[in-house]
This record gives structure tokens, sequence and C-alpha cells, in this order.
């Protein structure tokens, strides 16, 4: 009787592959992550097999060119809201800024004024290298370029007027000139969605490659505020919330929902990396052999985060939210792709720019082939009313990106702040871009390094999440 006892649950084992499979009850795994991703015409399983094969290594070898690994951000800038609390004091909190002469000059953009009025180099063809559009008024060949800081304009004796935006009149004086920028980056700000500190005094450049996202060990009541205020202060009027992990998305129109859904997406995404790339040693006893300590996957921190049955019911909500926020971004990506085209992606080294730029024009080819990309048109459609939530929406996302300079921890601040520009900039492309015109829209190389590299940390987040799911099953 025992025998057959044992054989039974042995067979019963082997038909579902592993007796732990057989014995997890859908609130213990992840197995409830499939089907429709809410707000979109697309599944999971769709998503992860184009973020896996295609986007993923694509990513992981553009984001580590010059261009895109230093970001310029102020982390000094005082929290705006309340009394800086504790500060995490760990050393994993720390940010590393880059000595100057570490930044490539191409990026530092140093141009001093006398140069940038001065003598310029020369080269013929019928688009200048690095001008950001096509010179209509230049006759192929006969065209001559003359740089100037970072981008190359037509030589106006040679070319005639250009319509060119990016074009200096020579004979306009430094101080219009300065008044001018000053004046066109205000109007863009108008638009932006997030608050940018790349002029400020006190920003410094940062390496990403050197500074990466993962476990800090910042908790507790600061985390907590930040998230809450995140969560709660920046909700839509009408609606007051308890807790984040109750928000009804039914009671909610869909702008609502999206803003709520690209926070939430973020949320889970952030906490996936800390997960995935987590100090599993010791922190007070730093050895010999590994003295940055050993960092690796935890699958029961991640648990503990997403499986339904310790987030009631919560985790995989969150985790599409993760989904739908890398759709709104990469469909913004693909919306931003004419001006991304056009782009040099100066760094004074001519094969790296080149390499960046050939690199980009692939993923945007890939980009452009994925059939259900999130479609923003139905958004904001309709009278005042709805015009009046877009500024809110707006009005709400640029106080998320203030929040940032709350964050007790530098280098959960840099990928805050890195990832929130970067959503703010997705947001921006999509509300400000109409009919596809992107002939008067611009985006600052800060915005193009914080776009592309937020959306690189959520095709990372989805690219781990298949691996705790197949550790999980093991
Ligand atoms: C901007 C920012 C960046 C951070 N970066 C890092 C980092 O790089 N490394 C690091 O180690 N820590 C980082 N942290 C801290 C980390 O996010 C957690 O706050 C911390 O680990 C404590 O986690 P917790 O379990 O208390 O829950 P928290 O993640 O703090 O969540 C608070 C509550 O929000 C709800 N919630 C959780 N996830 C979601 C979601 N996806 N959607 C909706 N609701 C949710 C739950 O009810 C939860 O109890 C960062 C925090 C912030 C605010």
């Amino acid at each position: 009787m025992f025998v057959f006892s044992l054989l039974s649950v042995i067979l019963l084992c082997a038909l579902n592959q592993s007796c732990g499979q057989f014995q997890r009850k859908n609130e213990d795994c992840f197995c409830g992550l499939k089907g429709n991703i809410e707000d979109c015409e697309c599944e999971v399983d769709t998503l992860d097999d184009f973020n896996n094969v295609k986007i993923y290594p694509r990513l992981r070898s553009l984001l580590v060119k010059d261009y895109f690994r230093y970001f310029k951000v102020n982390l000094k800038k005082k929290c705006p809201f309340w009394e800086d609390d504790s500060k995490c004091s760990m050393r994993y909190c720390s940010v590393q800024s880059c000595q100057k002469d570490d930044v490539p000059i191409g990026i530092k953009g140093e141009v001093k004024k006398e140069e940038f009025f001065g003598p310029f180099l020369s080269e013929s063809g019928s688009m200048c290298r690095n001008v950001k559009k096509p010179i209509s008024s230049c006759v192929p060949n006969q065209c001559q370029c003359q740089n100037v800081g970072h981008t190359t304009v037509p030589k106006e004796n040679e070319c005639g007027r250009s319509n060119n935006l990016d074009y200096l009149n020579t004979t306009l004086s430094a101080k219009i000139v300065k008044d001018m920028e000053l004046w066109t980056a205000h109007d863009y700000a108008q638009e932006n969605f997030c608050i940018i500190d790349e002029n400020d005094d006190e920003s410094e450049y940062v390496d990403l490659l050197l500074n990466p996202e993962r476990y800090t060990g910042y908790k507790g009541k600061s985390a907590e505020r930040v998230w809450k205020s995140i969560y709660t202060e920046n909700c839509f009027q009408a609606r007051s919330w308890e807790k984040p992990s109750i928000f009804k998305l039914d009671n909610m129109c869909l702008e609502e929902r999206v803003f709520y859904r690209t926070i939430s997406g973020l949320h889970a995404s952030i906490n996936i990396h800390l997960c995935a790339n987590y100090l599993l040693s010791d922190p007070n006893k730093p050895s010999l052999i590994q003295p940055t300590g050993e960092w690796g996957m935890n699958l029961e921190e991640f648990e503990r985060r997403f499986l339904p049955s310790s987030t009631n019911g919560q985790g995989l909500n969150w985790l599409r939210n993760l989904y739908f926020l890398y759709l709104v971004e990469l469909r913004a990506i693909e919306k931003a792709a004419p001006l991304l085209e056009r782009e040099a992606f100066y760094t004074g080294n001519e094969k790296e720019d080149w390499d960046t730029k050939m690199a980009v024009n692939d993923l945007l080819k890939v980009i452009k082939q994925f059939p259900s990309h999130f479609d923003e048109s139905v958004m904001f459609m309709g009278g005042t009313d709805k015009k009046n939530l877009k500024r809110e929406f707006r009005d709400h996302f640029r106080n998320v990106s203030r929040i940032m300079d709350c964050v007790g921890c530098d280098k959960c601040k840099l990928w805050g702040k890195l990832q929130t520009q970067g959503l703010g900039t997705a947001l921006k492309i999509l509300f400000s871009i109409e009919n596809g015109k992107v002939e008067n829209f611009k985006l600052q190389r800060n915005e193009i390094v914080s776009l592309l590299n937020a959306f690189g940390r959520l095709s990372n987040s989805i690219y781990k999440l298949d691996d705790f799911r197949e550790m999980q099953k093991k």
C-alpha cells in the first residue's frame, strides 16, 4: 500500500515536471503574469519575446557608448517639500562624480566665446555632417560647412541664407545670442514634463557605468515618505487615496490611469533592479576576495516584493504596470525617431559617434517594426476639461520630478532623477509632437540620454523578470 502511494506521488510529480511546481498555488508563483496588458493592444508574452531577443541585446551595447554613459545631474538641490530627513550613510548610497578630464570634450561642449564666433573648419557636402536637418538651400556637393560649437552649419556666403534653426547669424552680438538661447530654453521648459537641472551651476557629470543602479539599503521612513508623496500628493484632485496598494483603476479615467500606471511601473522597475543586483554578502564583513561585496540575484527579496501572496494580490498588477510603462516609452522613441535619426551623437570622437549613430538607427529600425504600439492619440481628446487635464497631468509629473530631490540616498536619487527625466521626455514627445511634425521640436542631449537610459532600465527589468521566473521554477 505504502509503495503504491509513493509510486502515485512520483507519477503525479513527474506529470507536473516538478513536485514544487505541482504543490505551488497561483498565489505563490508568477504564473498569472500573462495575457493582455490593459490599456494597450499587446500581450505580456509578445513583449517578453520582443524585448529579450531584439531590444535588450541592442540596448546593452548602445548604452555603454560615451554619448549615453555620462549624465549631467544636480544631486545637491534641496528638497522643496520638507526638511531633509536622514541621509543614507551606507557607502553603497554614494555617487562618484566624474573628474573634469574624464568627460569627452564634445559632451562637455566647452566652447569659449572667441571660438564660438571664430574661424571654422570647413568641409563640402550637400548635408553638413553634424547639422540637425537637411539644408534645402544647399546645392549638392557645392555647400561648405563650418563647425560652430556642437553643430555644423552652412557657410552663409556659399549656401545663402539657410532655414536651419541651428544656424547662428554671426552678426548678432554675444549678448543677444545668449538672450535668445534663454528665451528658447524658457519656451521649451513650458512644454517640459519635468524639471531639468542640467544647466544648474551645481550640476556634475556622472558616469552611469561606474555608478550602477542596485541595492543600496535605502529604506524606512525616508523612502516610504517619498513613494507615498509621489502616489498620494500627486493624485488628480477629486480623489483621496488611503494606500497606494488599493488604487482602484476601474474608477479612474484613462489619463489618470496612465499616470498611476507609469509611476507604479517605475516603482516596480526600481525594485526589480535592487533585487537583481542585491548585496548577498554581509556588509559588516568585507571579504578580502571581494572587498566591494558579493552582488547577485535575490529571489527571496523578489518574491517578498511581488508574489500575490505577499502583496495582497497586487504584485502582478505592479509588474503589468512595468510592461505598460515599457510600451509608453517604446512608443515615444518610435515617435521621436525622425529626430533621433538626425542626431549626431557628438562626443568629439568621430569613430565612436558614427558607431553610436549606426547602433541607434539599428535600434529604431527594430522599434518601428513592433506591431502593437501604445496609442497616445486617444488621450486628452475633447473639450476644455481634457485640456485642463493635460495641464494637470504635466504639473503633477513635474512635481514628481521635484520630489526626486527629497530622496535621501544619492545613488537612488541619481537613478530616480534619470528615470523620471526619461519618462518626462517620453511624455513630452507623446503629447507635444502632433501629426508627426517634428520640425519645431527639439531634444537636449540630457533628454536623449535619459530617455534611452530610462528605457534601457525597463528593458533590463523585463529581462531580469524572466530570470527570476526561471529561478523560481527551478
Ligand atoms: C526614487 C527612489 C529610488 C530608489 N532607488 C533605490 C535603489 O536604487 N536601490 C535600493 O536599494 N533602493 C532604492 N529605493 C528604495 C526602494 O524603492 C524601497 O523603498 C525600499 O527598498 C523599501 O521597500 P519596501 O518593501 O518598504 O516597499 P517600497 O518599495 O518602499 O513600497 C512602499 C509601498 O508601496 C506599495 N508598492 C510597492 N511597489 C509598488 C508598485 N510597483 N506600484 C504601486 N505600489 C507599490 C506597497 O504597498 C509598499 O508597501 C528607492 C526609493 C525611491 C523613492
